[in-house]
């Protein structure tokens, strides 16, 4: 066996760790339960062992992994450059390649995955839920006390929930949208799986924002899943699957940039090149869209503003997605995009760590997921927003079923809604004279 070809992680990377124990401060997952194996150093440690062979991946140790949220907060905290986040990829695909999970995990993960990359399947769900919902279903199942016999993940899952429209069903994008002015950009926009579908007006406001910024942007209709959250759970084959597809469309529209308004998506995207390392057909292909990958907000920072502002007087908390400033060190821009709107008051929230949300995370460790998740919720009661921001839809969904079960009734936005109100001089995403 070479030194990198450890059965876990790659060695070179293990041993780049000095367990100075600076990242256990940063770990939601340390936070919550103080114990050194569910913190960043004491996985790598069980990494180690596993790939010294002293330790086998037996199923407590894949508990710590399956706990780690993927968050990446411990890789800016790290004074050393640990790379965790390749580390505990190559882990979770290791663990998916070789340790037989239960019937039930099986069944329920096989469920995940065969739902969400898939948005053409997520809205005949979304058909369900509209029923369930609207029926009076829902009602009369908690009502009876029904929801409380369903198993503890699918009970989190009906609680996440969100209130569905028939405007989730009919949603369109179009296929080309022109910039107002002189074209600046010529972009082409993933609008992700769970985004599109649950979140639809996030996508219009991007193409509206862009467009009055003089961005050109084309949106292939056949454009699906970028593999993220199969990368994120350990699924490498098929991760690649779905992004060898996804390349090949966007390869196709020639854009100087693909735009990306989901968190997630876009840190998984920019590791294309990562991904597709040891695979000499793609790796320089993935490479190459990788390095064209943007956040919306960045694209913005970047090319600066030409469209009017009008005053947004509301009071605004912005949630750091884990997947935008710890993975993509993405935390300025968007702050300075929502404190350039005239009359909008941002607060900062006091806890910058996950919302426990993390990919699927919450669907898969809901109770961990949720304790995480009050923290952040607490945070955000302190700042009391009219209004709060996230640019993740697995956060915002995460953080509005929070909400919900405390009976707080604050909103949620994409930044790029409130950019889009504000230009338009159109309401605000949920209020009334929206
Ligand atoms: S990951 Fe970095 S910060 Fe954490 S123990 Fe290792 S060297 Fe120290
Ligand atoms: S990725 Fe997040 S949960 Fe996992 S070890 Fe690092 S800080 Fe902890």
């Amino acid at each position: 066996m070479t030194q990198d070809a450890s059965p876990v992680a790659p060695r070179r990377l293990l041993d780049e760790c000095v367990h100075c124990g600076f990242c256990l401060p940063s770990c939601p997952t340390y936070q919550s339960w103080g114990e050194e194996m569910d913190s960043p150093r004491g996985r790598i440690h069980l990494m180690k062992a596993v790939a010294d062979g002293k330790e086998p991946l037996t199923e407590a140790a894949v508990g710590h992994f399956d706990r780690c949220l993927g968050c990446m907060a411990c890789v800016p905290a790290c004074p050393s450059g640990v790379k965790y986040h390749l580390l505990i990829e190559e882990t979770r695909a290791e663990i998916e390649r070789t340790h037989q999970r239960s019937l039930a995990d099986r069944m329920f993960r096989g469920m995940i995955f065969s739902l969400f990359p898939y948005p053409r399947r997520l809205k005949v769900a979304v058909f369900f839920q509209l029923l369930y919902q609207r029926t009076g279903l829902r009602w009369l199942f908690h009502r009876l006390g029904l929801v409380r016999l369903l198993p503890r993940r699918l009970r989190n899952m009906e609680a996440l929930m969100p209130p569905v429209a028939l405007r989730q069903l009919t949603d369109r994008l179009p296929e080309h949208q022109p910039a107002a002015g002189t074209p600046r950009a010529r972009l082409a926009l993933l609008p992700g799986c769970v985004q599109r579908v649950y979140f639809p007006e996030v996508n219009q406001a991007t193409l509206r924002v862009l467009a009055a910024e003089n961005c050109e942007v084309v949106i292939p209709p056949e454009l699906g899943c970028c593999g993220a959250l199969s990368i994120h759970a350990g699924r490498e084959d098929e991760a690649k699957q779905l992004a060898r597809a996804a390349i090949e469309i966007l390869e196709a529209t020639d854009a100087d940039t693909i735009v990306v308004n989901a968190a997630g998506c876009g840190s998984s995207m920019k590791e294309w090149g990562h991904l597709f390392r040891d695979d000499p057909a793609w790796a320089a292909r993935a490479a190459r869209l990788a390095a064209k990958v943007k956040d919306v907000v960045e694209v913005l920072a970047a090319l600066g503003p030409v469209a009017p502002r009008h005053p947004v007087r509301v009071k605004v908390a912005y949630h750091d997605a884990c997947h935008l400033a710890h993975a993509q060190r993405i935390r300025s821009q968007p702050r300075a995009l929502l404190s350039a709107i005239p009359g909008l008051e941002l607060v900062e929230l006091d806890n910058d760590s996950c919302c426990g949300s993390a990919g699927v995370h919450n669907l898969l460790e809901p109770e961990s997921a949720r304790e995480i998740g009050q923290r952040k919720v607490d945070s955000v009661l302190a700042v009391a927003p009219e209004l709060l921001v996230s640019a993740n839809p697995g956060c915002t969904l995460q953080i509005q079923m929070l909400l919900r079960e405390r009976g707080k009734d604050i909103r949620t936005a994409h930044p790029i809604e409130l950019l889009d109100a504000s230009i338009r001089n159109a309401p605000l995403p949920g209020s009334d004279s929206e």
